[in-house]
């Protein structure tokens, strides 16, 4: 069995560890053979898809932070704090450098057997080459713009900022703070007791060349004692669902299916939730005697697509609801959280919603 995987991005290489961990034979096709990667970017990975990786893709304990508590302000209700979740046993979540999953995911790969990186070709040439499935996680490839461009889009007109802040060592720096400004979240997400992440997705519009994020940053933190500001990366936010998920044995995955907006911090998680239906499906065929063909792909669409759309469709609620600058509704907002925080029920489902997405 061979799998052809189109790029090398985050979700192809987690992607292909899990297979060849199941001694099938992947092929990374890329553009690039070494990205540059944004030492900037953080994923908060939940705590269900860590078992899930960790048993199924790779051992990432190493590179984990670990989430204790989460704190909710808003910038009406002053420095109140709205809302907090917290598991005196378990850990939230974690929070890890892109990067560093990156390099360590290419540097197992690299040593194991069942694994291939090749140049890019064409998909007239790829197609010669008999894989038994292909796989797209390439935004640009053209197999991307000739099959996979049916999609609902939807252009936020936001921007995201990211950086890395370093701050006075704390004892315990495993608070993740988001605050509701005005113009959109911003989210502190520790990855050590001296250095934490820092996601703002700012509404605008467009491109405010002048607007000045170190001072933003300033503005909004009553948490750390900063001693440095690092590189900060700003990109355009927009969310897809794509509308078919495969065309005979070539699935689309990971971003190219759903990408999200940053707010609840779901996107990756998301792409392992369908790396562990994927795998699943996968099984059930190897354990029949059953060849891996178009018929994975459509599987896979018919388990994972409608769920998908739900969930997109409710992380674009939520981020609709919670960012306007209507002062009724603004009041509205920080009366909604402080409910879903004072309410067991609803304050468990959330939880329970973010780490293991609509199916339990
Ligand atoms: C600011 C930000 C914070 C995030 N935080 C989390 C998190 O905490 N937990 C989590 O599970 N996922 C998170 N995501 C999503 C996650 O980063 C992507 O799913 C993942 O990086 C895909 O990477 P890739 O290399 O596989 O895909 P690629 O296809 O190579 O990368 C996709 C590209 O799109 C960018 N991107 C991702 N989402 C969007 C978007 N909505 N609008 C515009 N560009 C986007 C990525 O930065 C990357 O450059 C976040 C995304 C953004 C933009």
């Amino acid at each position: 069995m061979k799998v052809c995987i189109i790029g090398n991005n985050l979700t192809s290489l987690a992607l292909a560890k899990a297979l060849v961990n199941k001694e099938i034979f992947v092929d990374i096709l890329y553009k690039y053979k070494n990205i540059s990667l944004d030492k900037t970017r953080t994923i908060g990975l939940s705590k269900s898809n860590i078992n899930f990786f960790i048993k199924n893709i790779s051992n990432i304990n190493k590179i984990l932070w670990p989430i204790k508590k989460i704190k909710i302000f808003s910038e009406n209700s002053g420095n109140k704090e709205i809302i907090k979740f917290n598991d005196p046993n378990n850990n939230l979540f974690s929070i890890m450098s892109n990067y560093k999953l990156y390099n360590q995911l290419n540097s197992e790969l690299c040593k194991n057997k069942y694994y291939k990186s090749k140049k890019s070709i064409s998909l007239k040439s790829l197609i010669k080459l008999d894989h038994d499935l292909i796989i797209n996680c390439d935004h640009n490839h053209e197999i991307t713009k000739k099959l996979f461009f049916k999609k609902f889009e939807k252009n936020y007109d936001s921007f995201a900022f990211t950086t890395i802040i370093e701050h006075k060592k704390l004892i315990m720096n495993n608070t993740a703070i988001q605050i509701f400004t005005n113009r959109g979240p911003v989210a502190f997400l520790p990855i050590s007791n001296n250095k934490t992440s820092v996601v703002y997705s700012m509404r605008s519009k467009v491109n405010e060349n002048n607007f000045d994020m170190k001072k933003f940053i300033s503005r909004f933190n009553s948490f750390y004692e900063i001693q440095k500001i690092n590189k900060i990366s700003k990109f355009q936010l927009k969310a897809l669902s794509l509308r078919k998920y495969y065309k005979s044995n070539i699935l689309a995955f990971g971003d190219l299916l759903h990408k999200l907006h940053p707010l609840a911090g779901q996107g990756f998680n998301m792409s392992v939730r369908d790396i562990n239906k994927l795998l699943n499906v996968i099984d059930r065929r190897i354990e029949l005697g059953l060849p891996l063909d178009q018929t994975v792909c459509k599987e896979f669409q018919n388990q994972t697509k409608s769920d998908n759309f739900i969930f997109s469709e409710g992380i674009d609620f939520v981020y609709e609801f919670f960012n306007s600058q209507n002062t009724i509704r603004n009041k509205l907002v920080d009366t909604t959280i402080k409910y879903i925080g004072k309410n067991k029920f609803l304050n468990e489902y959330f939880k329970k919603i973010a780490d293991v997405g609509l199916k339990t």
